[in-house]
Formats: C-alpha cells, sequence, structure tokens
C-alpha cells in the first residue's frame, strides 16, 4: 500500500455529497494517499440519516447478475470494514440475525426451497409450527407467521456508521467543506468546483455521490442519465399495552417486505415506504400499518412517537447503482434507492479500483 500510497500522493481528489456513499468512498481512497476533499451542505437531512441499516445479503434471492455480486462483495468486505472502523469506536457492529417472515403460504414455499438450494448460506427454515416463533406469534397474535432466519444477515446502526467514518475521515486528515457545490467545469486537466458562496475549488478527480443533485452538477445533453426520488418513511411505535414487550422478539424482522428493529421493550421501529415523490403521503403511511392479515392492536398510528423520512435516487432505465465514468477525471456513484449502507463496502472497492483509470 505504502507504493501506491506514493503513487496517488497529491492527487486532488474530490467528493460531493457525504452521505454513507461519499464518507465510505473517502475512507476506502484514503488508504491510497489521495489528497481527499469531502463537501456537503445538508448531510444531516440526507438519506443515509433516514435508513435503518438493515442488510439483506445472504437472504438476496436473486443469486446472478450485477446486484448480486454487488452484494456478495459487500457481504465479504463490511466484516473487515467492521474490524478495521472498530479501532476508531469499538460500539460499531454488525449485529444478526435477520429474521424474513411471511404469512403468505407461496411466499413461504419460494422461501423455505431457497433456503434448501444453498445450505452453506446459514439460512434456516422456521415453519409456523416452530418454537422460535412463538414469542413473535405472541406479539403479532393472529398471524401464521413463517419464513427463515438468515445468520450471516443482519443490521449495522447507521448513525453509529456515520459517526465512526466521521471520526475516522478526521483522523485521516480528509478535508471537509460545508457549502453545496452549484457548477462543475473542465480546465485543461483539471475540474473547477463552484461553491455556493462563490468560491471556486479545484481538483483532479471529482466523483458525484450527491444522489438526486448528481444530474444538476452534469450536461444532459452530454450523459444520458436520468434519477428519480424514491421517498421512504419510517416510524418508531411506542406501546404502552402492559402485555406487550418487544424486547422478546428477535431485533430485527422483515415481515411481509417491512423491516421492524426492536428498539426497547416498548419501542420498535417499522419502516420503509417507497414512494416516488419529494413528500410524504399519508396513505404510504398506512402500508407501515397494513402489513399483516390482522392487526395487533399496538400496530396502530396513535402509537407513532417519532416520524422521519429520507429521499433516495433511483436510476431509469438502467440497474441501480450507477456507478461510472463518465469523461476523464470524473465519476458518478449514485442512484442507490435502496440497500446504500449494505452495498456501500462494495461500491467503494469498485471506485478504488476505477479512480486508477483517471490518473
Ligand atoms: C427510510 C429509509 C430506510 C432505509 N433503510 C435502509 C436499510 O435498512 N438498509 C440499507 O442498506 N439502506 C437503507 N436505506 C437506503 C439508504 O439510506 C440509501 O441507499 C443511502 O443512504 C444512499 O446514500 P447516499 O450517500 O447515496 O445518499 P445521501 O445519504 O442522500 O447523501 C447524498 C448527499 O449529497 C449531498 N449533496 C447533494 N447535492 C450536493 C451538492 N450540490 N453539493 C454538496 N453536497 C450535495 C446531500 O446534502 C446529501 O448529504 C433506507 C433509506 C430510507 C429513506
Amino acid at each position: 500500500m505504502s507504493k501506491a500510497k506514493d503513487t496517488f500522493n497529491n492527487i486532488k481528489v474530490l467528493i460531493i455529497g457525504s452521505g454513507i456513499i461519499g464518507k465510505s468512498n473517502a475512507f476506502k481512497l484514503s488508504d491510497y494517499g489521495f489528497d481527499i476533499t469531502l463537501v456537503d451542505h445538508d448531510e444531516i437531512h440526507n438519506s443515509s440519516h433516514a435508513a435503518l441499516g438493515i442488510l439483506m445479503g445472504k437472504m438476496y434471492q436473486k443469486r446472478k447478475g450485477r446486484s448480486w455480486i454487488l452484494r456478495q462483495k459487500s457481504s465479504e468486505l463490511w466484516p473487515k470494514w467492521i474490524n478495521i472502523l472498530q479501532s476508531y469506536n469499538p460500539n460499531l457492529r454488525i449485529e444478526k440475525p435477520l429474521y424474513q417472515l411471511t404469512n403468505d403460504q407461496k411466499k413461504f414455499n419460494k422461501l423455505a426451497s431457497f433456503a434448501n438450494n444453498y445450505p452453506h448460506d446459514d439460512l434456516e427454515i422456521v415453519e409456523a409450527e416452530s418454537n422460535i416463533l412463538d414469542p413473535i406469534s405472541e406479539i403479532f397474535k393472529g398471524n401464521k407467521l413463517q419464513g427463515i432466519i438468515s445468520r450471516q444477515d443482519g443490521r449495522i446502526n447507521p448513525k453509529v456508521l456515520l459517526e465512526t467514518l466521521d471520526i475516522a475521515l478526521k483522523l485521516k486528515n480528509i478535508k471537509t467543506i460545508n457549502n453545496q457545490i452549484i457548477k462543475i467545469k473542465k480546465n485543461n486537466k483539471k475540474w473547477n468546483l463552484v461553491l455556493k458562496t462563490g468560491e471556486i475549488l479545484s481538483s483532479e478527480i471529482v466523483i458525484l455521490c450527491n444522489s438526486l443533485d448528481s444530474l444538476k452538477l452534469i450536461n444532459p445533453e452530454i450523459y444520458d442519465i436520468k434519477l428519480k426520488p424514491v421517498l421512504g418513511q419510517a416510524v418508531e411505535i411506542f406501546n404502552e399495552e402492559k402485555d406487550i414487550n418487544f424486547l422478546s422478539l428477535p431485533k430485527f424482522l422483515n415481515i411481509n417486505g417491512k423491516n421492524l428493529i426492536t428498539i426497547n421493550e416498548k419501542k420498535i421501529i417499522i419502516g420503509s415506504t417507497d414512494e416516488y415523490n419529494f413528500k410524504p403521503e399519508d396513505s404510504y403511511l398506512n402500508e407501515l400499518f397494513e402489513f399483516l392479515e390482522h392487526k395487533p392492536n399496538w400496530l396502530d398510528k396513535k402509537n407513532i412517537s417519532k416520524r422521519w423520512f429520507g429521499i433516495r435516487s433511483r436510476p431509469e432505465g438502467e440497474p441501480s447503482p450507477l456507478l461510472k465514468s463518465l469523461e476523464k477525471g470524473l465519476i458518478i456513484c449514485s442512484g442507490f434507492y435502496k440497500n446504500g449502507i449494505l452495498l456501500a463496502p462494495a461500491c467503494s472497492h469498485w471506485i478504488s479500483e476505477e479512480i486508477k483509470k483517471h490518473i
């Protein structure tokens, strides 16, 4: 690595967008000795802060194609990243396992045959009669839930992850600028980047990690790239019913497509929706309360103690995410409509290889 460090020393890389993708890219590229600057004007309100952090690697049923390759790579890299990041924050970890349950018999049969087809992937089939499901049946009374337990999937707390990356980036001397890039322009071999406050930055390499707004910085006549907004809502439920204790549940569940995270005895998080819009709609919020055949009393909007949303971007006409070299010194790493937390290490790995073509 020290040879690579010498080669890339002093080459300026400017990363636009400081969500999980921008920060992960900065973290990975810092190993190579680049002179890295991260620019963001509003990172507190990005989709990474809204994420639930569920990692669905082995549970992914489509076992071929680009999406699977990225998941596989990330599943391999996450434990290694966690090991390194724990030296900056010992509280960061991947918590496992993840349950995927359904009350649709056909879907269960599909899950069971998927688990049987991959006997080495730590996927356990749990039928409705299994004792393991007793606490779940108690809390989701009247629903015949069954499915699989994935022992290698789980969750990373996104807030702890982002904080840890911040600590790491600071110690690695990555520069951060709290500002918005409003224009980028090629000037000989360098890129000039205009900040909203008028200053101009200059860099050999620019990486667009600013999700939907990447499009505002590139020429639509040259690049046929389309991204659409996908808003996701999540809620925290606070239940006061005495006979319900969420701690009796597994910590991480996906039930009929909705993710659930147990916080404590009385609190549980449920998310998320897929809304092709910039504003959260109440009609979509209902989905977070209507995903079971029999709705338990506690699963009621009156029990919402927190509600939030994030806006992700989804490529149109091509698969997510967008990982492309646009021209010399300009790379786009955007369009993480789902699974940005899961895919971050695999995409940073791709960037660290791709960037060499630009030098
Ligand atoms: C409710 C919800 C639940 C989710 N749950 C999960 C989950 O369980 N697991 C999972 O893997 N993923 C999950 N996701 C998806 C995940 O959050 C996203 O895929 C991921 O956060 C995308 O990260 P990003 O860095 O590409 O974008 P963002 O986090 O949105 O970051 C983009 C950044 O670019 C900045 N920016 C934009 N324009 C400019 C500019 N011109 N100049 C400077 N900065 C700029 C913005 O301020 C922003 O900070 C969830 C998302 C939501 C909304």
